[in-house]
């Protein structure tokens, strides 16, 4: 795995986190994107090397929105980049890790992804990416 790309924080709602991680960072969110599939918005600020993505839910059924009544707001996955998905996908499968989806999938941000069960991963979801 190459770097730490993004780390994914589930949020409420834009409205109130956007403005706050704009403070908080002193950066501009530089792009907001929906990503319909997961019925999720995302909100992403550049910080060195690595991005913060703001998760919102854009359903009251959607994966954030569950998340977020289970566990409250906070960090909700930790992104690594790699530079070939599917090499990856197989070395960790056959480290006995489980993927959450068995093809890679069209992530926000240009980028293929793929999750892993956090069971296997002391409770952090861990996403894989790759450019696209
Ligand atoms: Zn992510």
């Amino acid at each position: 795995m190459l770097k730490v790309e993004h780390i994914g924080i589930a949020v409420k709602n834009f409205a109130d986190a956007v403005p706050l991680f704009e403070k908080l960072l002193n950066s501009s969110c530089y792009k907001t994107e929906a990503v319909v599939s997961e019925k999720v918005n995302t909100a992403f600020f550049r910080q060195g090397e690595t991005k913060i993505e703001l998760l919102e839910s854009s359903s009251p059924d959607g994966v954030i929105a569950r998340f977020i009544e289970k566990k409250g707001e906070g960090i909700h996955h930790i992104a690594f980049e790699v530079s070939d998905i599917h090499a990856e996908m197989k070395r960790l499968v056959g480290e006995g890790f489980v993927l959450l989806n068995e093809q890679p999938k069209q992530g926000a941000d240009n980028k293929l992804v793929c999750f892993l069960h956090p069971k296997e991963t002391n409770g952090v979801l861990i996403e894989l990416c790759q450019e696209r």
